[in-house]
């Protein structure tokens, strides 16, 4: 594997906004169930990922590469969930985490889906993973590397997604299978490719470059649904309980959680990653002390100065770089 799925921080965004809107916030319903999504296609990744990294051990000509997002033409950005190549083909992997009944009318290009009695129609995944192939042809192109060729793929993560019946008799489309499928048609296209388009070192040349190209979304998700900075409440959070404001004893600077009594003098850690998660990856004193509530300036200085951070500016304007959130998968 050279690129690995890395932190989840969609997920991450996402929860650290659901615990900074007010209770009765509009939009915590639509963030909530956003989130319960975003986790459940994460988890189909994952899932996916495993059946992926079982094949790829035992054969050393495969680089994969997760989660890649690359500037493709016109300044667009593409992302693939997956990548997957060899000397002989690319494998583009869009996966899909759907629950319920799948129908696919080819006619019209069009997905159903039916779950618990509901029915909802959504863009074809084909349709999107195969744009995704021919910007990732243009970017070879433009990079001077060999038409490899880019197979484009469609994977049902979830083994309770069933496929209906009529779609089944007019036949599957090729490039959408089950995850379990996919070491049997990894193994069929190594039979079926017999050409080389790249040595052992382009091969490995082409997957440093997609490494160095992957550009990070950085998008803010304030703006994303809409919010300021006036819709999220200030405070130290509770690491163990989520709940906010935690109050600091006034001597010993310890924080102490009013819902759950949990106590920490290095809770506002947390309450820094929010803010870079929400706000920005830098932050001023005056910045973070409005973000975490706390009034003293030199009581900010000490507990930012704890941290170690690397500092940009002069000691009037100084901006401290918050580190990228640690986060272990949950999911
Ligand atoms: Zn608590």
């Amino acid at each position: 594997m050279v690129k690995n799925r890395g932190l989840p921080l969609q997920s991450l965004r996402l929860e650290a906004l659901l615990r900074r809107l007010p209770e009765h916030h509009a939009k915590k319903d639509q963030i909530f169930q956003d989130l319960m999504k975003w986790q459940a296609g994460y988890r189909g990744e994952r899932s996916v990922d495993y059946v992926l990294s079982e094949f790829v051990r035992t054969s050393s000509h495969y680089f994969a590469l997760q989660d890649l997002r690359l500037q493709g033409e016109r300044q667009r950005f593409f992302q693939m969930d997956t990548l997957l190549l060899s000397s002989q083909f690319g494998l583009i992997l869009e996966v899909k985490n759907y629950q319920g009944t799948i129908h696919f009318d080819g006619n019209l290009q069009q997905f159903r889906r039916v779950h618990n009695g509901k029915q909802e129609s959504f863009a074809n995944p084909l349709l999107q993973v195969q744009r995704q192939q021919v910007q990732l042809d243009h970017w070879l192109h433009r990079h001077h590397f060999p038409p490899l060729p880019i197979i484009p793929f469609v994977v049902l993560s979830s083994p309770y997604t069933t496929i209906a019946p009529s779609v089944s008799q007019s036949g599957l489309p090729k490039s959408l299978l089950r995850a379990e499928a996919l070491p049997q048609v990894l193994l069929e296209l190594e039979q079926n490719s017999k050409h080389s388009w790249l040595s052992g070192g382009e091969l490995a040349k082409l997957s440093s470059l997609l490494l160095h190209s992957h550009t990070p979304d950085s998008f803010s998700i304030l703006k994303r649904y809409k919010l300021t900075n006036h819709d999220i409440r200030a405070g130290v959070h509770c690491p163990s309980c989520q709940e906010l404001p935690m109050f600091r004893r006034l001597y010993s600077g310890i924080w102490e959680c009013r819902h759950c009594s949990f106590t920490s003098n290095r809770a506002y850690v947390e309450s820094l990653q929010d803010y870079s998660l929400l706000v920005n990856h830098t932050v001023t004193n005056g910045e973070a002390r409005r973000f975490l509530g706390i009034e003293c300036r030199k009581a900010m200085h000490y507990l930012l100065s704890q941290l170690k951070l690397k500092q940009e500016g002069n000691s009037r304007i100084r901006r401290y770089l918050l580190p990228p959130p640690h986060h272990v998968p949950r999911h």
